[in-house]
């Protein structure tokens, strides 16, 4: 049977491409809707993404996400606006089986093997094979797929982890809310009527305190960046996830492509992997309704100019939060130009270039300069 360009995995970013290629299969292991530890943030450039693929996520309820707020433990605070549309808070529950939805996505069906051969590939999965013009594997940071080819490769550098819970509260900003506490940040996000999101992500050992179960320091955390929510009931169970900064030895060749964080993570801190993983998917529908012969080079080639970017933002956001020092003062440049944290944040989010930034900002954001 030929599938046509044959997708694996059916969260947002293989159901996306689902929507953006007309002739893909899209096979996903799981049934929906399954949840999935996740900041549940979506930048605007992601929301507009979806938009252009017919998801109107205000429309479908999703609460609206107007900017981020950085805090410190000793309450200084810098905030900045999207500079172009609103994200969303995205309960993953809800985004993902409303995209597996539209994509027609086969849930149930897991692929098991992969063979790339000149001129198509064939896929075993658990419900017979499947033969296709090419592969995309969306299937996570755990990638099978990229485990088949020999393309993944564990965590680098220091290893950080998150928990995510859900919280009965009412957030009162439309805000993504970044409390920086030192060793620990909390990144927390309205997600529905009544419901927040709230992750904290550390080194592993940071994350449990002495003598406390997971559940209790996962509440101390909380308590000590929110101390409103301290008494906010659990929605459902806490979900671990780590360790970060996984990249792949390659993304792309011959008839074979990863996309979204089977290409890559980096760290939730940011908030921009869906975005990015969205981007990808868009890139990869316009390269694979074109020259197959020539997609995977050119594929490598955009995912390494978008990859420098994510990770100089990345190392930026971990930098200020190591450093006390470092944050402090670029809470203060943020507050006195706060175009300049816009400025980031559209960086961020792939809207804008890294070249695009004024050195004015980047003085701001390193607080070197007063604006
Ligand atoms: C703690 C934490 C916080 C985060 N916060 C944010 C945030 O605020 N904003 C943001 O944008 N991103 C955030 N992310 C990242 C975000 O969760 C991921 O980027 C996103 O889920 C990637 O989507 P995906 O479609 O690539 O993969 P996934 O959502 O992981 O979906 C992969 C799918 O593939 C399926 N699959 C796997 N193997 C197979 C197989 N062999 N056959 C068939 N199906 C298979 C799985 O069942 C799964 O449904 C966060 C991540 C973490 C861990």
């Amino acid at each position: 049977m030929d599938a046509g360009i044959i997708v694996v995995g059916g969260g947002p970013v293989g159901s996306a491409l689902g929507l953006m290629l007309p002739d893909a299969t899209v096979l996903e292991a799981a049934t929906f809707p399954r949840d999935k530890p996740c900041g549940e943030g979506l930048m605007p450039a992601g929301a507009a993404l979806l938009a252009a693929v017919g998801v109107d996520l205000a429309a479908e309820g999703f609460p609206l996400l107007n900017g981020v707020r950085y805090t410190l433990p000793d309450g200084a605070t810098a905030r900045a606006s999207f500079a172009h549309g609103s994200g969303f808070g995205v309960r993953r529950t809800r985004l993902d089986a409303l995209l597996a939805e539209r994509a027609q996505v086969s849930c149930g069906v897991r692929v098991n093997a992969v063979r790339s051969l000149s001129d198509r590939v064939e896929v075993d999965t658990s419900q017979g094979t499947l033969v296709g013009s090419a592969l995309v594997a969306a299937d996570g940071i755990r990638s099978s797929i990229a485990r088949m080819m020999g393309w993944w490769r564990p965590s680098q550098g220091r290893a950080r982890y998150g928990l995510v819970g859900h919280l009965a509260a009412e957030q009162q900003s439309q805000d993504v809310e970044v409390g920086l506490l030192g060793s620990v940040e909390t990144y927390m996000a309205p997600v529905g009527p009544g419901e927040v999101l709230l992750a904290v992500l550390s080194a592993r050992g940071e994350l449990r305190s002495p003598g406390l179960t997971g559940e209790e320091s996962y509440r101390a955390i909380v308590e000590r960046a929110h101390p409103g929510l301290a008494a906010a009931p659990l929605l459902g169970p806490l979900r671990g996830a780590g360790p970060f900064n996984l990249r792949p030895s390659r993304v792309a060749q011959g008839r074979v492509f990863l996309a979204g964080d089977a290409a890559g993570f980096l760290d939730p801190l940011t908030g921009d992997a869906m975005s990015a993983g969205l981007a990808q998917a868009r890139a990869l529908a316009t390269l694979l309704s074109g020259d197959l012969g020539s997609a995977a080079p050119r594929y490598r080639r955009w995912v390494e100019g978008q990859w420098r970017r994510r990770s100089f933002v990345a190392s930026l956001a971990r930098s200020l939060s190591d450093s006390g020092r470092l944050s402090r003062r670029a809470l203060a440049g943020a507050r006195r130009r706060p175009e300049a944290l816009q400025a980031l944040l559209s960086v961020n989010d792939g809207s804008r270039t890294l070249r695009s930034v004024s050195l004015r900002d980047w003085a701001a954001l390193l607080g070197v300069a007063r604006g």
